[in-house]
């Protein structure tokens, strides 16, 4: 292992042939994603966005259907948030929405509608980053700038041995040598290929818990040739909690009580979810299921109990507006993820195939 300097004998007849090796491979290997067939700046801001925190699974049929409702920065600017954040419902982490949804109208308002090409500009934009914005740049316009990403880090420290040192500041002195290497190797001719293959890489062959050093085209420069010591993670918390379950007949269809969040609380405002209980110890005979839904560090073991119309204001805790929603009206609302998790679990929203991986993700990490 070398701690933290990148290594000052790189030879550029090295850094050539790992470019050259690794271009190849992605040539041959890359997976065919429908991001990866538009060189439009605003697509690929969209999937880059989508693709933080959440599987390409998920992501390949969302973001075809948020481009075919909002195709163009204008649509998007233009659309009410409610509209967006529904699109986003199974993707998690709405914040990103808001975020594009305002990056938007910050480009129609300030921008002419046109967004900034290179990635210093765009850094300028809401809500985009130094990742996002050398992704946008390097894969629409060329431009050469590196790309570091968890797949990005991962191989380049195990590419170079590089290891977070004991003690304040380890973590983000191993985070600039990593940026600093990525620069070197990022191919002045194909710098948005390159970008992508590094990830690539990460994501198909280097993988976290086991890295498929055989089939790697850069085994031959790789100092670790397999996993490196990493700062283990940090332990998930458990809480519990229960929600309430209420369907009653409507009108055509049937109708299911949601209580939007305020706009005022910083986790999820806005969106709809099933009405919290007073009591999160629900009896055994009236748990109709139970879910276990992950957010951030925080594993949420949650009761659902079915709970009458008449029964609701005694068992409920009111923490913002209610609405009975046709059951129809709840798939296309911002549900919470978890909302939509038991909602599809109780067969009570379609399930299609996109909603199972959603889940599935879901359960992971939102
Ligand atoms: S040789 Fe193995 S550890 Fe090194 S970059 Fe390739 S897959 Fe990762």
């Amino acid at each position: 292992m070398t701690g933290l300097r990148v290594r000052a004998d790189r030879e550029s007849p090295k850094i050539a042939r790992q470019r050259r090796r690794l271009l190849a491979w992605y040539d041959s290997n890359r997976r065919h994603l429908p991001w990866r067939e538009s060189r439009d700046p605003y697509a690929i801001w969209v999937s880059e966005i989508m693709l933080q925190q959440t599987r390409v699974a998920v992501v390949i049929e969302r973001y075809q259907e948020f481009l075919a409702r909002f195709p163009t920065i204008a649509a998007l600017a233009a659309a009410p948030e409610q509209d967006v954040l529904a699109l986003w419902s199974g993707l998690g982490y709405y914040r990103r929405a808001r975020m594009l949804h305002k990056a938007a109208q910050f480009v129609v308002d300030h921008c002419g509608g046109v967004m900034p090409a290179t990635a210093e500009e765009l850094q300028q934009l809401p809500g985009i980053g130094a990742y996002t914005a050398a992704a946008i740049a390097s894969i629409a316009h060329g431009e050469r700038v590196a790309v570091v990403d968890g797949n990005v880090e991962r191989v380049l420290c195990r590419m170079e041995g590089l290891e977070a040192e004991n003690g304040a500041g380890g973590a983000a002195a191993l985070k600039r040598a990593v940026w600093t290497l990525a620069a070197q190797l990022v191919d002045p001719a194909r710098p948005g290929d390159f970008n992508q293959a590094l990830m690539e890489l990460g994501a198909t062959v280097c993988l976290p818990r086991n890295p498929q050093c055989l089939t790697c085209p850069l085994v031959k420069d790789c100092i670790t040739r397999g996993e490196h010591k990493r700062p283990p993670r940090a332990p998930m918390l458990s809480r519990e909690i229960a929600h309430a379950l209420s369907v009653r007949a409507g009108g055509k269809s049937r109708e299911v009580l949601l209580e939007q969040r305020p706009a005022t609380v910083s986790v999820m405002p806005g969106l709809w979810e099933l009405p919290s209980l007073r009591e999160a110890a629900v009896p055994e005979n009236e748990v109709r299921m139970t879910v276990r839904h992950a957010i951030m560090q925080v594993n949420y073991y949650v009761r659902i109990r079915t709970v009458f119309e008449d029964d609701v204001d005694a068992l409920t805790v009111a923490g913002g507006e209610r609405r009975w929603v046709p059951l129809s009206e709840a798939a296309n609302m911002a549900l919470t993820g978890l909302a939509r998790k038991v909602l599809t679990r109780a067969h009570l929203l379609p399930t299609l195939l996109l909603d199972a991986i959603a889940l599935q993700h879901n359960a992971d990490v939102v």
